[in-house]
C-alpha cells in the first residue's frame, strides 16, 4: 500500500488533529514557542512531512516549570482529597479509551509502528496503568514507628509528593512512555513538565488535550515539545525537584550531571542488551515465536529487546531455521496497514545506526541467517534479522542496536553459573528471558541473572503491577507497581516528644 492509501485509513479525528497547528501546553494555555520556532514531523514510512510542531526552548521550559510550581504550591492538585485525585486519574483513562482508535492511528503514523500493536498494546496499556495508579491515590501511607529513645514518643512517617517533576521520554513508545511517566506522578500529587522526543511529539500533544478534557487543574501537566535543548534545560532547571528519564544510557549520564546543580532526584530507564537463554528441553513451539517477538516486536526498538540469544547447541540449528521461518511471517509495511507487523524504524538516524551495525556484524564475520538488509527503497524499513556465529567482542553483541536484529550464540554447558556469566556479560541489566520446561533451572537462572526483569518462557512482558527498571547501566529506580509511587514521593519522619 502506498503512503496516500495508508493515510486514507486515518479517521476524521486523527486527520483534524494532524492538520492543526501544534503548540506548547503551559499553565493550561496552548502557546507558541517563545522563539516562534517550529519543527516538522515526518512519516517514517516515506519521510514525508505530516505535521508542524512548536519547537520549545529553555525559556519555554522555564515558563512551564513556573506554571508547574504555581500549580504545586498554590493550586488544588496536591491538596485535593485522594479520592478526588484518584477519580481524575481514572477519568483520564476513560477519556483515553474514548479516543483509543484516534490515538492508535496517530501513534502508528508518527512512530511507524504497526497499528495492530498500537491498538493492542500502547493505548490500552496506558489506560490500564492510569487506572492502576488511580487506585494508589488513596493508599499512599506512612507508618507509626516505635522509638527506643528515653521518654515517651509519638513518631510516624508521611509520604509527600516530591514536587515539580520533569519527565523526558523517548520515541519508541511515545504515548505509553508519557502514560508511564505521568500516571504515578499524578497519583502521588506531583505537577509535571513533560518533554516528548522530537521524532514523535504528536500523541503527547494529544494527551495534553485529553488531560484538559478530563478536567485537570491548569499547570498540573505541561507539555513542551522540541529537541534535546528543552530536555537539557529541564534536567538542569534549579526549580525542578525530580527528573525522570527514559532513553539512551548516554543521555541518561548527561541527565545525572545536569541534575547535580540542585541535586534533584533522578530516575532513569536506559538501554539494554537483554539475553534470552534457551535450554535444550525448551518447548520450541513456544520459544521460537517467543524469541522472535522478543526481538522483532516494535522493530526491535524496545529497551528490553531480547537481542542476545543463547541457545543450547543441541537445538541451535532448529532454533535458527525456526526463527528464519518466523521472520518470514512478519509482514513488512506501512504501520497503518492492518496486516503490518514490521513497520519502518523511527528515523533516518535510527535507520543509519542499525544499517551501520549490520555492516559491522557482517564485516566481523557474523552469518546472516535471515534479513540483514533494508526492505524496499523508501522509508526506514529493515528486514527482521538473525545473525549467527556472533562472538562477545563484536559490536553487534556488545552494543544496543535498537533494531530488529538478534545475535545468536550456541552454548554447550550445563553449569548454570557459567551460562549466567555469559548472559550477564554486558554493561546493561534491564531484562532477560529463560526458556525451559524445568522449573528448577528456570528459577535458579532467574536468581543468577543480573537484570530488573526476568521472564520465564516469555519475553517483553510487562504488567502495571510489576516493578520495572534496570540493574547496572540500565538505570536507577523502578517504574510501575508501588515502587513507582515511591519514585514520586518523599518520606518525612515526624517525632513528637510527649
Ligand atoms: P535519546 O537522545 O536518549 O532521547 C531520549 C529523550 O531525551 C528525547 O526526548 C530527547 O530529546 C531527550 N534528550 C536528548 N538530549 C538530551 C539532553 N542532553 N538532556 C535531556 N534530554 C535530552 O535517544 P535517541 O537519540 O532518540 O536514541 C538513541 C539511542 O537511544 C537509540 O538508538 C537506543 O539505543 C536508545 N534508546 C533507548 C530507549 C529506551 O527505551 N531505553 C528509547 C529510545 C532510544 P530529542 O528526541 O529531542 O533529542
Ligand atoms: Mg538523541
Amino acid at each position: 500500500m502506498d503512503a496516500a492509501t495508508a493515510h486514507g485509513r486515518l479517521g476524521a479525528e486523527a486527520r483534524a488533529f494532524i492538520a492543526r497547528r501544534h503548540k506548547l501546553l503551559i499553565g493550561g494555555q496552548w502557546v507558541d514557542a517563545r522563539s516562534g520556532k517550529t519543527f516538522p514531523v515526518h512519516d517514517p514510512a516515506n519521510g514525508q512531512q505530516i505535521a508542524t510542531v512548536a519547537e520549545g526552548g529553555a525559556e519555554d521550559i522555564d515558563a512551564a516549570v513556573r506554571a508547574a510550581r504555581k500549580a504545586f504550591e498554590d493550586g488544588p492538585w496536591p491538596r485535593m482529597k485522594p479520592t478526588e485525585r484518584g477519580k481524575l486519574v481514572w477519568k483520564l483513562a476513560e477519556v483515553i479509551e474514548r479516543h483509543a482508535e484516534e490515538l492508535a492511528q496517530l501513534e502508528s503514523l508518527d512512530n511507524g509502528k504497526p497499528i495492530s500493536d498500537a491498538r493492542a498494546v500502547d493505548v490500552p496499556f496506558s489506560a490500564e496503568l492510569l487506572r492502576y495508579m488511580a487506585g494508589w491515590c488513596t493508599k499512599i501511607t506512612g507508618q507509626q514507628i516505635p522509638l527506643s529513645a528515653p521518654g515517651e514518643w509519638h513518631a510516624y512517617s508521611i509520604r509527600e509528593p516530591v514536587g515539580v517533576v520533569g519527565q523526558i521520554i523517548p520515541w519508541n513508545f511515545p504515548f505509553m512512555m508519557a502514560a508511564w511517566k505521568i500516571a504515578p506522578a499524578l497519583a502521588a500529587g506531583c505537577t509535571i513538565v513533560l518533554k516528548p522526543a522530537e521524532q514523535t511529539p504528536l500523541t503527547a500533544i494529544r494527551l495534553g488535550e485529553l488531560i484538559e478534557e478530563a478536567g485537570f487543574p491548569p499547570g498540573v501537566v505541561n507539555v513542551v515539545t522540541g529537541d534535546g535543548t528543552p530536555g537539557a534545560a529541564l534536567a538542569a532547571h534549579p526549580d525542578v525537584d525530580k527528573v525522570a528519564f527514559t532513553g539512551s544510557t548516554e543521555v541518561g549520564k548527561l541527565i545525572v550531571k545536569a541534575a547535580a546543580g540542585n541535586l534533584k532526584k533522578v530516575s532513569l530507564e536506559l538501554g539494554g542488551k537483554s539475553p534470552a537463554v534457551v535450554f535444550p528441553d525448551a518447548d520450541l513451539s513456544v520459544a521460537i515465536p517467543g524469541a522472535a517477538t522478543g526481538i522483532f516486536f516494535n522493530m526491535g526498538q524496545c529497551c528490553t529487546a531480547g537481542s542476545r540469544l543463547f541457545v543450547h547447541e543441541r537445538i541451535f540449528d532448529k532454533m535458527m531455521s525456526g526463527l528464519a521461518d518466523e521472520a518470514g511471517k512478519w509482514r513488512i509495511g506501512h504501520g497503518l496497514e492492518p496486516e503490518t507487523r514490521i513497520g519502518p524504524l523511527v528515523s533516518q538516524e535510527q535507520f543509519d545506526k542499525v544499517s551501520g551495525y549490520l555492516a559491522a556484524g557482517k564485516q566481523a564475520g557474523a552469518e546472516v541467517v535471515t534479513g540483514g538488509e533494508r526492505h524496499g527503497n523508501e522509508g526506514y524499513f529493515i528486514k527482521p534479522t538473525v545473525l549467527a556465529r556472533t562472538t562477545p567482542e563484536m559490536s553487534v553483541v556488545k552494543e544496543e542496536i535498537f533494531g530488529p536484529v538478534v545475535c545468536a550464540m550456541p552454548f554447550n554447558d550445563d553449569d548454570l553459573e557459567r551460562i549466567a556469566r555469559e548472559a550477564n556479560n554486558t554493561a546493561y541489566g534491564l531484562a532477560a528471558s529463560i526458556w525451559t520446561r524445568d522449573i528448577g533451572i528456570a528459577h535458579k537462572m532467574a536468581r543468577r541473572i543480573k537484570a530488573g526483569s526476568v521472564w520465564i518462557n516469555v519475553h517483553n512482558f510487562n504488567d502495571v503491577a510489576l516493578p520495572f527498571g534496570g540493574y547496572k547501566q540500565s538505570g536507577w529506580g523502578r517504574e510501575m507497581g508501588y515502587e513507582a509511587i515511591e519514585l514520586y514521593t518523599e518520606t518525612k519522619a515526624v517525632a513528637a516528644m510527649l
